[in-house]
């Protein structure tokens, strides 16, 4: 058991300084004054000058690697467990993405398994950039109605040079069977887009809306912040549908992309309601840099950790309250994707918690109520991480 006492809390809702109880890898009360059991060990933390939040929720990693863009030796390693706690992050999504023939599903799963065995919430997209996608029953409303960890299908890629071009009907189809996939077992049934540097990338859904009985909300497109044009056209689309901010590539192509924390901020201004907007890392996504004669100079992947870094720029520069900040990055990716428990600090939810000190830098995680983090030291590695 763990209480923390006197912390400010962002439930999202800012409850002001109160008292929060974990027990059995739970949260079990949150009220000021809390007396807690007697008989049993507890862990009573002083909360005064912190801020405990839901832990950060990554909607979109290719936890089991990704990339392969420019020939083998670019191909992208696992996610280690501690990419994602040293942001705050209790929770992931994980995605195939590009290469959706030498990589499977298969092996996604089973690293989203690796995952919750280390301590953290994981789920994954069945299909990758391909439509049709590839699947592990058959379809993607087997593999959503039948395996627990799919809670949707993407990243299905659009408007770029390595999609497969799916038609409108295609994806009517495909958006379909993730719709009754998803009401068979209890999901979300999400299409998780993504959207290349093609023209007016948003112009699919439109369609398959006019087209079809599907609403825009069974879409979630990612990479908004790519380009100027497409921003231009999220900031529109983005008032009665999702729109996902890409994290991670910023700064690594700074003439094109939006840089993620004023995003937030311009679709809030151009009146895109907060509880429309996501945030994602493209973690382990390959992020080639090209030397003054445009040579391939170093390959990275990209960090999970830049969804909590971007959090505490639309904070800090933007000038975005706290609550909102924290929907952005972990409450409206758990309502979106409805992952059961979490996003949300109240009795009843998984005891995920980032814990801020007042300069917002990360002090303690908590996952499943056992300590990941404690005074800024990592207590729990990856199975083979040093
Ligand atoms: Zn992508």
């Amino acid at each position: 058991m763990i209480l923390l006492r006197d912390i400010d809390v962002y439930a999202p809702e800012p409850l002001g300084r109160t008292d929060v109880l974990l027990a059995g890898g739970r949260v079990v009360g949150v009220a000021p004054g809390i007396t807690p059991p007697g008989g049993v060990e507890m862990d009573v933390v002083n909360g005064r000058g912190l801020l405990a939040l839901p832990g950060l929720i990554d909607g979109h990693v290719h936890i089991a690697g990704a990339g392969g863009e420019g020939g083998p030796a670019s191909r992208t390693p696992e996610l280690r467990l501690s990419q994602l706690l040293e942001g705050g992050i209790t929770s992931v999504i994980g995605a195939l993405g590009t290469d959706g023939f030498t990589r499977s599903l298969e092996g996604l799963l089973m690293k989203a398994k690796a995952l919750r065995a280390e301590g953290v919430g994981c789920w994954i997209y069945t299909g990758a950039y391909q439509v049709p996608p590839p699947t592990l029953l058959g379809d993607v409303a087997r593999d959503l109605a039948l395996i627990e960890e799919v809670i949707g299908v993407g990243e299905i890629a659009v408007a770029d040079h390595r999609s497969s071009g799916p038609t409108v009907d295609e994806l009517i189809r495909l958006a379909a069977h993730a719709r009754v996939g998803g009401m068979l077992g209890g999901k979300a049934g999400i299409v998780n887009l993504h959207l290349g540097d093609g023209e007016r990338p948003f112009e699919i859904v439109r369609e398959v809306v006019r087209r079809s009985e599907l609403k825009a909300t069974q879409f979630l497109p990612t990479h908004v912040n790519r380009s100027a044009a497409v921003f231009a056209d999220a900031k529109e689309y983005g008032r009665d549908s999702y729109v996902d901010i890409t994290a991670s590539a910023y700064p690594y192509f700074p003439d094109e992309e939006v840089k993620p924390s004023a995003a937030i901020a311009q679709l809030l201004a151009a009146g895109v309601p907060i509880g429309h907007i996501t945030m994602s890392s493209d973690g382990c996504g390959s992020l080639p840099s090209f030397d003054e004669a445009g040579e391939l100079a170093k390959l990275e992947t990209g960090e999970p950790a830049s969804i909590f870094r971007e959090f505490v720029d639309a904070v800090r520069d933007e000038g975005l309250p706290i609550d909102q900040a924290v929907r952005v990055v972990s409450t409206n990716v758990a309502d979106i994707l409805k992952l059961p428990g979490k996003g949300h600090i109240v009795a009843g939810a998984n005891a995920d918690l980032a814990v801020l000190d007042e300069d917002l830098r990360l002090r303690h995680v908590i996952a499943g109520g056992r300590w990941m983090v404690r005074d800024g030291e990592v207590l729990r590695k990856g199975s083979f991480e040093a």
